[in-house]
């Protein structure tokens, strides 16, 4: 992923799914509910294994640098897909041409659909390809590499479980800037998405969209990205508390463009946990030392543990339909 940048305007957030806010309640009853809840929370979905996640992570920096249009891009997007296909998930590919500073590319999502009970969609998102650079071998084992294989363990979580809510799994293509980041040269797979949901009419099933990115640094540190949606992300970061995971995550607001911003610039409730604090002063982020030797199984087990109790308590919400 990206810069640090100035913001961009992304409209007014619509109010689709107010917080959890409980009214009060008596300490003892509120312990007794809390207690319930986690014990819940520990059955309901399938422990997120890190290590399986890494094994996927090394899996896919063995393709080599996988910018948009590269054969290394489309053999890994064959390999995520018969994966996803293992994992009882149904993949639709999502074909586009991006017109870039490099020339006119081919670019493909790839959204894996895990049925739910109810229509309510939650999106958990991630890019896939890595950053071109031309003169140097970039194989992005974190960017690029942890967001993919996360949405994989999750797919094997969520595509073979009896769902309360449909999951959708998006892995977005042309995350990065082909040249310089800037509005049009950036975010290529997400805005295409947004528009293609929009013209359909599928967008307003989405209820919240939850983005994934650089997130198995070995040294993990995700800070409050700060256009996310406050109570998505206050969900997200109490969560990671109430988990005893506060040093992970930690509550500093940070403003990071994104794949989240095409949705909330459309008022899709949207958070993107990121970690963009790689190697001492940042040295590891989109250079050769992003390799696999600086990420770690643990922190991916940390983050999909932070979000599987997120989707239990979305799933316990009766606010979504
Ligand atoms: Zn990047």
């Amino acid at each position: 992923m990206p810069n640090s940048r100035a913001a961009i305007n992304y409209g007014r957030p619509k109010p689709r799914v107010p917080g959890l806010v409980r009214g009060y309640v008596p300490w003892t009853v509120g312990l007794i509910l809390a207690q319930a809840a986690s014990l819940q929370a520990a059955s309901s979905f399938p422990a997120f294994q890190g290590d399986r996640a890494f094994a996927d992570l090394k899996r896919l920096v063995a393709f080599g640098p996988r910018p948009p249009g590269s054969r290394a891009l489309a053999d890994s997007r064959q390999w995520i897909v018969g994966q996803l296909k293992s994992a009882g998930c149904g993949v639709d590919e999502d074909a586009f041409v991006a017109s870039t500073p490099e020339g006119d590319i081919p670019m493909t999502n790839l959204i894996a659909r895990a049925r739910g009970d109810r229509p309510a969609v939650i999106l958990i998102a991630g890019h896939y390809e890595t950053k071109l650079m031309k003169d140097v071998r970039f194989v992005g084992a974190n960017d690029g590499g942890s967001s993919a294989a996360f949405l994989l363990e999750m797919a094997r979580l969520l595509c073979r479980r009896k769902n309360p809510l449909t999951y959708w799994l998006v892995f977005f293509d042309g995350e990065e800037a082909l040249r310089e980041w800037s509005a049009t040269d950036s975010l290529y797979g997400s805005r295409h998405l947004v528009q293609k949901l929009t013209a359909s009419g599928e967008l307003a099933q989405i209820q919240a969209m939850i983005l994934v990115d650089m997130i198995a640094d070995a040294k993990l540190d995700i800070t409050k990205e700060s256009r996310s949606t406050l109570w998505l992300s206050d969900l997200v970061f109490s969560t990671a508390r109430r988990l005893g995971y506060a040093r992970y995550f930690v509550d500093r607001p940070t403003p990071i463009d994104d794949d989240h911003i095409p949705w909330l610039n459309a008022g899709v409730p949207a958070v993107d946990i990121i970690d963009l604090d790689y190697g001492p002063a940042n040295r590891y982020h989109h250079t050769p030392e992003d390799t696999v030797d600086k990420c770690s199984p643990a922190s991916m087990t940390i983050v999909g543990r932070v979000i599987t109790a997120t989707l239990e308590q979305l799933e316990h919400s009766p606010r979504l339909y």
